[in-house]
């Protein structure tokens, strides 16, 4: 049984006092949510991720990044390290973005040496996967995703996959208001389902969990996790208000497969 994971991405919105709110008010929204069927990321910006840090003390809710650099130091300017994320106080970073990927140059090779700089700093990789309109349109969604995975997990221990998080977001669906149906989120997310026991076996893709991402909202979210291999969803405009993400949160962590 997989458990239902749910992170928030805050992208560049909340100054520390607006994420200090936020945080709060989450916290309180989920003082009697069942954390046995739920795990919560918060993922705001690098700002804020200390005091959203000291919110969570003493909390289940769990702290992510939205991006992380490869090297553990140096003069790299405007970047920050896997180490300095944990330090101040996170357990998971999100992975390959389609906004970084789409305004930032960031590659399945960038991708491949985050995720293996965060699993050797014991930070839990959020590696967000999938294809945008135009290769939706032909028809080459199985083929990128198959790119993304393939390279972006080359060459990563076998028994790290298990413990990474994969988000599928259609680019498409971001940030737009048009999210995948049901039906079309459970086929791509069987299809990585599929590719992970081809290469990683059984075990691996019995335990991972996938992520769906793009327009989630709580008026959605209880027909998309009930799908089989659905296992949560990466939330962004949703995530930046109380009443929608806490209504999110409780309603996946209410579907029972
Ligand atoms: C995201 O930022 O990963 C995302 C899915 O955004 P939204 O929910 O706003 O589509």
């Amino acid at each position: 049984m997989r458990k239902t994971i749910i992170a928030g991405n805050w992208k560049m919105y909340k100054t520390i006092t607006e994420a200090i709110e936020l945080a709060n008010g989450l916290k309180r929204e989920f003082f009697k949510l069942d954390f046995a069927a739920v795990d919560v990321v918060l993922c705001p910006a690098f700002t804020a991720l200390s005091e959203v840090a000291e919110v969570l003390t003493e909390t289940e809710i769990g702290l992510g990044a939205q991006d992380i650099y490869w090297q553990e130091e140096g003069a790299f300017t405007g970047e920050v390290s896997p180490l300095m994320i944990k330090d101040a106080g996170c357990q998971y970073a999100i992975i390959g973005h389609s906004e970084r990927r789409q305004f930032f140059g960031e590659s399945n090779e960038t991708v491949n040496k985050k995720i293996k700089a965060a699993l050797k700093s014991g930070i839990i990789p959020i590696v967000c996967v999938g294809e945008n309109l135009q290769e939706r349109e032909a028809n080459k969604t199985f083929k990128v995703v198959e790119d993304h995975i393939n390279n972006g997990l080359a060459g990563v221990d076998v028994s790290d996959i298990a413990n990474l998080i994969i988000a599928y977001e259609p680019v498409w669906a971001i940030g737009t208001g048009k999210t995948a149906t049901p039906d079309q989120a459970q086929e791509v997310h069987k299809f990585i389902r599929d590719l992970l026991k081809k290469n990683y076996g059984q075990d691996v893709s019995d335990n991972i969990r996938i992520q769906y991402g793009g327009s989630v909202k709580p008026e959605n979210i209880m027909q998309l996790m009930e799908r089989p291999d659905v296992d949560g969803a990466l939330v962004g405009g949703a995530s930046l208000k109380v009443d929608s993400f806490s209504a999110i949160v409780t309603k996946a962590s209410e579907v029972v497969k």
